[in-house]
């Protein structure tokens, strides 16, 4: 399978990385949309959050406390951030690999649009 994020997740794609645990890795994003723009993802590949099984839903939770983490470490928190999980075209994902972006560092509008 030709996936980027799977290539990302596996090391071949070179790609600086900040967080790597057993099951997630979480690293910059390509095309920053906020002073902090993360991507947090499983290393397993699921194509988006739909195609998660309800016994693997655990690492969803995963994802959070690794976001969790980095908002602690990066002083994020309290001032706050956004997670973000794209899904389906008209959610507007466009790679096939679930992940969750962490957007923080400016103030977020709601609408999103
Ligand atoms: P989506 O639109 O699917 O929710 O988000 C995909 C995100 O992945 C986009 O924000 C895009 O900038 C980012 N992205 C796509 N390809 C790469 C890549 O090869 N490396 C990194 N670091 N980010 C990528
Ligand atoms: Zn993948």
């Amino acid at each position: 399978m030709d996936c980027i994020f799977c290539g990302i997740a596996n090391k071949s794609v070179p790609t600086q990385l900040v967080h790597e645990d057993e099951r997630v890795v979480a690293f910059r994003d390509l095309n920053p949309q906020a002073p902090t723009h993360l991507l947090i993802i499983p290393k397993a590949h699921y194509a988006s959050i739909q195609d998660v099984p309800p016994e693997d839903l655990g690492i969803v939770g995963e994802l959070v406390a690794v976001a969790q983490d980095l908002a602690r470490e990066r002083g994020i928190w309290p001032s706050g951030y956004r997670l973000v999980v794209n899904t389906g075209p008209q959610g507007g994902q466009t790679v096939g690999h679930l992940h969750v972006h962490l957007l923080a560092g400016r103030q977020m509008m709601w609408p999103p649009g």
